[in-house]
């Protein structure tokens, strides 16, 4: 961490450093009796207040103490979303240890290998994990003990994992006195690893200041909007980005929070938003798909749903119009990644373009959005010099802030920073007005006779076609060009259109030689661990695919 000069004159505010602890103490004091309501993997749904869940984090602070988690251990958890979590994540990182979450949906040997990576000492998990923890539970090195977040009644009779204990057991025999501790606010907080989609993952180490100011940043009105009249529903899983810092922004703020715990489908999303009266919610594109297709089939209509964030990849322009055409619902489109927090932009109005006609407003809000105060955004070449911001200029997205990482876990990858800004690998242009927008992930650009195309723009086209429920783009091999596109085509159920169809559909779109030199249509795209369209996995699968203009 560099070293900055000091004034002669220095302020004379008080040095309090900022804490997660502090975020869960002001959610108790401000906002005791709001709602923290939880579907549980139980099936039941739990509901209880931020007084509570602060009472039973101190009982599980007393509890980790009693285990011998020292301040900087890193102690793992696999979990929905839900109150447990939440409680474990005040416990954790208030108590000076390091929450650690693990995604679920990897493979065991790699969560094996993530486990040993942090030396994690103690592992948490939802019961629905049993066999998967049973699976790997062996191969983790540095953890003394596993514990089960369920009451006593759902405990094995006989289980393969060393040690385990009862999550119910250890709050209910711990105290609630005890005083959150006070420590350098620059201590590790929490820790996440990037999907490894190349490579073994990473780990970005969070701290306690870099957590509590993107808290402040992305509870702003132009960025999450988040206030103590909302309820708030995050469907990105606390497991990878620590749900893009909902876990911190909501108690901030005194928002309810409802967790839907494992039940992601359309049907049971829709029923809680209902139930509970949910405002305000956030996910990445595939999950939304699965509740738009459930509310359209049904004929269904949110009743109190009024605004979602989506991210995590591109959100197609044709479900932002969904959104706000049929069911009312305001759509900002955010930007940002594991190693930034993750927030990095919003795309909402200002007060000058309020009078642009619609067309015009939808065509600033289709894009990723404008820096959140404490990001700074620039584009460069090849070379590293700096692109213009006129909107059509792209290049290599570079970030810095107070929330973006300088290093990854360990110094794994060495060097990362490049001038003092982080390489994001995402190829962006940004306008004169600094609204910034993904044309691709660098390894996804297809590279066409020594120009590139962007298969943001052409998956984004397909998935505005009436009969396509999904899309991705990729190159594949060309003998004149390279690369060429083809685009891989999911029908909406019981649809039918041809390859003919759908290339029409670019006419007038798009520059004609962006256009897909063919269509190929598969039942399901894969999706990754996080949610994300698994574009290596579809390269690698058409690799040998023959163009017809090949
Ligand atoms: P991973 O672990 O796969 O890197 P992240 O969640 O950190 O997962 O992914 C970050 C990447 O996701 C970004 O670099 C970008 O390529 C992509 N991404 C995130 N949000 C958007 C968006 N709104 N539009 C396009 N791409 C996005």
């Amino acid at each position: 961490m560099s070293e900055f000069p000091k004034s002669p004159l220095m302020g004379q505010m008080m040095n309090q450093p900022l804490l997660i602890s502090s975020i869960i103490k002001h959610a108790d004091r401000y906002y005791g009796s709001n709602e923290i309501v939880s579907r549980r993997v139980e099936g039941d749904i739990h509901r209880y207040t931020y007084r509570d869940c602060h009472k039973r984090s101190r009982q599980m602070a007393n509890a980790l103490a009693s285990l011998g988690v020292k301040m900087g251990d890193r102690v793992a958890t696999l979990a929905w979303n839900g109150y447990r979590h939440l409680e474990l994540y005040y416990a954790i990182s208030g108590s000076g240890a390091v929450m650690h979450t693990i995604n679920p949906r990897l493979h065991p040997e790699q969560i094996a290998y993530i486990a040993n990576h942090a030396e994690d000492q103690y592992l948490f998990f939802d019961l629905t994990f049993l066999p998967l923890v049973e699976a790997f539970a062996a191969h983790c090195k540095t953890v003394k003990g596993f514990i089960m977040m369920c009451d006593r009644d759902r405990m094995p009779a006989e289980t393969k994992i060393p040690n385990l204990q009862c999550y119910e057991d250890l709050v209910a025999s711990n105290s609630d006195q005890y005083e959150w501790p006070l420590f350098d606010e620059n201590s590790a907080s929490s820790l996440c690893y990037t999907s490894g989609t190349t490579g073994n993952p990473k780990g970005a180490l969070y701290s306690h200041r870099s957590t509590v100011l993107h808290s402040y940043a992305s509870a702003m009105p132009d960025a999450l909007n988040v206030s103590a009249r909302d309820s708030v529903l995050p469907v990105v899983p606390m497991f990878h980005v620590n749900a893009w810092g909902l876990p911190y922004s909501v108690p901030l703020t005194g928002a309810k929070m409802v967790f839907p715990g494992p039940a992601l489908d359309g049907k049971s999303l829709f029923d809680l938003f209902e139930q509970e009266k949910v405002t305000f919610s956030a996910g990445v594109p595939t999950v939304w798909l699965g509740l738009l297709t459930y509310v359209g089939q049904n004929n269904l209509q949110f009743s109190s749903f009024k605004r979602t964030v989506i991210g995590g990849s591109a959100c197609p322009p044709a479900m932002m119009k969904t959104f706000r055409e049929k069911y009312n619902v305001e759509v900002v489109h955010a930007w940002g990644m594991t190693e930034m927090s993750p927030l990095g932009t919003t795309g909402t109005l200002q007060s000058h373009h309020l009078g642009l006609p619609p067309e015009q407003q939808t065509a600033v809000l289709e894009k990723q959005g404008h820096a959140i105060f404490g990001v700074d955004m620039k584009i460069v070449g090849d070379d590293g010099k700096e692109l213009p911001w006129d909107g059509k200029t792209y290049g290599n997205l570079l970030v810095r802030g107070p929330w973006i990482i300088s290093s990854y876990f360990k110094n794994e990858g060495g060097d990362v920073l490049e001038d003092g800004w982080f390489p994001t690998g995402d190829v962006a242009t940004i306008d004169p007005d600094g609204y910034m927008q993904i044309t691709d992930r660098s390894k996804d650009v297809i590279k066409s006779g020594g120009e590139w195309i962007g298969t943001i723009d052409l998956e984004n086209i397909a998935m505005a076609h009436p009969l396509v429920q999904q899309a991705a783009c990729i190159g594949v091999f060309h003998p004149k060009w390279d690369e060429r596109p083809l685009l891989v085509v999911v029908k909406k159920p019981g649809a039918e259109v041809t390859k003919e169809e759908l290339i029409q559909f670019y006419d007038g779109k798009i520059a004609k030689w962006w256009t897909p030199d063919d269509v190929t249509f598969v039942d399901a795209l894969p999706i990754g661990a996080t949610g994300k369209v698994l574009k290596n996995r579809i390269r690698e699968q058409f690799k040998e695919y023959k163009l017809p203009t090949a």
